[in-house]
């Protein structure tokens, strides 16, 4: 075979595309990409469903999954997808300054959105002919496409000496929180509805989801962040703590 054909059998190769069909849709308390954690297992009050679909949404496919404590959801970054991607990006863990190989991060801007997160599987139910995945600790937004689902499997897919880059250890959570009067009586009247209200907010909060270059600044703006159908106003009141200032319902 010459050079030239070779070429083009190579390009022909890398034009292949491949087609994949959504299997489920995340339910999820992040409703905006503000304040999602940048990994699973930070927040681990969060909790939520995948939701089957199509001929995946039938509990053969998931049958003894529940011997599994946790699951690998592969996912499309569908909120980012538009936005095409880039061979340098900018990761938060290096204080969003410095550019590093797209595929040596996690970011969502890659030549193929797709992603992927380990969360806990608390249980299963299949009511009226829906089966759902009940999660927790999950770092994706409401409606997020799921093209894939496996069991983890500790023995190979943990392995304890590996090293982790820039991103060797968990990020800090060490902001700490506080609620005023108006957000503990807001708080009460929607705990009722989300049990551990108070709990994800302070969770979500710890990790600072502001931009990585405002981290360790003084900041008097007012942040406002939305989780379920609820809008979160809080503001920092020193270089580590945070003051939740209401919680409305938005319409
Ligand atoms: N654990 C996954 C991974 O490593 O592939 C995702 C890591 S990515 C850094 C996590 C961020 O992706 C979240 O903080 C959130 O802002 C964003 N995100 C989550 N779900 C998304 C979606 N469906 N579309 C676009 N961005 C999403």
């Amino acid at each position: 075979m010459s050079q030239l054909s070779r070429n083009m059998e190579q390009s022909k190769e890398e034009q292949q595309r491949f087609q994949f069909a959504r299997i489920a849709t995340i339910e999820s308390p992040y409703k905006e990409k503000f304040a999602i954690p940048r990994q699973p297992n930070l927040v681990n009050a969060a909790k939520g469903k995948v939701i089957l679909c199509g001929l995946a949404n039938n509990e053969e496919l998931v049958r003894d999954i529940e011997q599994f404590s946790h699951l690998w959801l592969i996912f499309v970054f569908h909120g980012t997808q538009a936005q095409g991607w880039k061979p340098l990006v900018r990761p938060p863990r290096l204080g969003g300054n410095k550019k590093t190989g797209v595929l040596a991060t996690r970011s969502t801007f890659r030549p193929n959105p797709i992603g992927m997160s380990v969360v806990k599987l608390d249980k299963v139910t299949t009511e009226q002919k829906q089966t759902v995945l009940h999660i927790s600790g999950l770092d994706l937004l409401d409606g997020t496409p799921i093209i894939d689902i496996k069991p983890y499997v500790p023995y190979s897919d943990a392995i304890t000496d590996a090293q982790g880059g820039f991103a060797q250890t968990e990020p800090n959570a060490d902001v700490s929180i506080n609620f005023t009067d108006q957000a503990q009586t807001d708080l009460s009247q929607y705990q009722t509805k989300y049990s551990e209200l108070a709990l994800l907010i302070e969770q979500v909060l710890s990790q600072d989801p502001r931009p990585a270059y405002k981290h360790n600044k003084l900041d008097d703006k007012i942040y406002g962040m939305r989780l379920f159908d609820l809008n979160i106003q809080w503001t920092f009141t020193g270089l580590a703590s945070i003051s939740v200032l209401n919680i409305t319902r938005l319409t």
